[in-house]
């Protein structure tokens, strides 16, 4: 949620804008501010939630999708279905 002034911040749970940003530390100081959706409403500069998704999406990014000459860690595949031998094709086992 994008916080445009103070009756926004005070909604948020922000006193004052001489609070602390938990992502880089400096006091809010100004608008605008963005509230996060997770549970805790974290509130952030702009500036601040935008390098810490832009973090959080590079990660991701490497992780899955690794730079040469490495290769993905993982492949996530669905269980193949298992024919029952009672049932023919129609019984699928689903445990
Ligand atoms: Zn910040």
């Amino acid at each position: 949620m994008l916080i445009i002034n103070d009756d926004h911040r005070r909604r948020a749970g922000v006193c004052s804008l001489d609070e602390l940003c938990p992502y880089c530390g400096s006091a809010f100081a100004f608008y605008p501010l963005v509230m996060s959706d997770d549970a805790s409403q974290t509130v952030y500069h702009v500036a601040c939630a935008l390098e810490l998704a832009t973090d959080l999406l590079v990660d991701l990014y490497t992780f899955f999708s690794p730079p040469a000459p490495y290769a993905r860690l993982f492949t996530l595949t669905a269980p193949a279905p298992t024919l029952h031998s009672e049932g023919g094709s129609d019984a699928i086992n689903r445990s």
